[in-house]
């Protein structure tokens, strides 16, 4: 919607806040991308896809590119694996769906992550045990400043836990056009042992499931659990789960010796921050119109403001709350943008 001759962003945000960009354009091919990267007015534009990862803190004076580049197909096959490649414009959970009505295995655990495929390397997806990295093949890419394309392997991605070049030393540097995945056409290596993935498929009365299952076991499990962007504006969980060395965990267990931790490898440990976040009194607080959700500590949920900064002085709260008690500083996950 144009407003004042500006466009609205409300609806191009799940946490559903307001704000306007003064020029908005929806891409829908690579060299409609090039071309417009070559306008000075769209030099320091914001690339947007489904706004699932956002925060807008206020309107904003630079423009918007919306990536909708479209397409998915299998470009290489071998007799086990096939090489997806899906548009960055491609609704992520499109793609599972696609991959799994034809039977190519991998990213079944990824199941209604909100977004758009385009994201999906920027902070190494993850969910149920797998990560964006576990399949991933290479990115299609543009440069941002000379038009030209790059094709990123996983190396030059350098992913870690919801985290890539992309975030760090590449940060607004390129836009990812297409990803490719490798996947598995037969023998696929399923992962039912996170969270409750395998409870779920119980109570489904499945034994021995297949990819289609797992799936259909991940949305469930979701849908229970995450609140709805379309019915309560968010943006799943807000902030990374921090990974501290051994001997910090080794401390806060002898306070909290119920404190939940995972081990990373020989020198780091990951708490969920969803835990800490609790324990420090913030699940289902409601302050305003703002909170964490009640079933999920993670999430930060908009219960009706249109402004993004009382989300973020909320999160704020949050950090400063759980860094009071356990001395821990968390990290938001969430992209602010200002
Ligand atoms: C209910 C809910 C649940 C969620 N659950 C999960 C989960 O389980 N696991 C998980 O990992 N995430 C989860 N998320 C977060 C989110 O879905 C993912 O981070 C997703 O990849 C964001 O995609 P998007 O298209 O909405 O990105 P956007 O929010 O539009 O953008 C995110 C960032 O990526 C940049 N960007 C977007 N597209 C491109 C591109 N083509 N090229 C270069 N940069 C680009 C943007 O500039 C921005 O910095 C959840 C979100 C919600 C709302």
């Amino acid at each position: 919607m144009k407003k004042n001759n500006t466009v609205s962003l409300q609806e191009y945000n799940t946490f559903g806040v307001a704000a306007s960009t003064p020029l908005f354009v929806e891409i829908k091919s690579s060299l409609a991308l090039q071309e417009k990267l070559k306008d000075e007015a769209f030099k320091d534009a914001l690339i947007l896809g489904g706004g699932s990862n956002i925060l807008f803190l206020a309107d904003l004076s630079k423009p918007v590119i919306k990536i909708s580049i479209p397409g998915i197909r299998i470009i290489n096959e071998t007799e086990q694996i096939a090489v997806v490649s899906a548009g960055a414009g491609v609704v992520w959970h499109d793609l599972v769906m696609w991959c799994v009505a034809n039977n190519l295995g991998g990213i079944e655990n990824l199941s209604l992550i909100p977004g758009l495929v385009g994201a999906a390397p920027i902070q190494n997806i993850g969910a149920y045990g797998v990560e964006l990295s576990d399949v991933f093949y290479d990115a299609l890419c543009i440069n941002r400043k000379t038009g030209e394309s790059r094709i990123f392997n996983v190396k030059d991605c350098d992913f870690g836990y919801r985290d890539s070049a992309f975030k760090n030393d590449l940060k607004d540097a390129y836009v990812v056009t297409a990803v490719r995945l490798a996947l598995t056409k037969k023998n696929h290596n399923l992962k039912t042992n996170y969270g409750n993935v395998k409870e779920t498929l119980a109570q489904m009365g499945i034994t021995k499931p297949n990819i289609e299952d797992i799936s259909k076991a991940v949305v469930q499990i979701r849908t229970n659990k995450l609140p709805d962007p379309k019915k309560l504006g968010n943006a799943g969980s807000f902030f990374k789960n921090p990974i501290v060395p051994k001997g910090e965990c080794a401390r806060l267990l002898l306070q909290y010796p119920n404190m939940p931790h995972y081990h990373i490898d020989s020198n780091f440990d990951k708490i969920p921050a969803g835990w800490l976040i609790e324990q420090a009194g913030f699940k289902g607080l409601k302050k305003g119109k703002v909170g964490m959700h009640d079933k999920q500590a993670l999430v930060l949920v908009n219960y009706g403001t249109l402004y993004g900064k009382l989300l973020w002085k909320h999160a704020k709260l949050v950090m400063e709350g759980v860094e009071k008690k356990f001395g821990i500083s968390l990290e938001p996950e969430v992209n602010l943008i200002r």
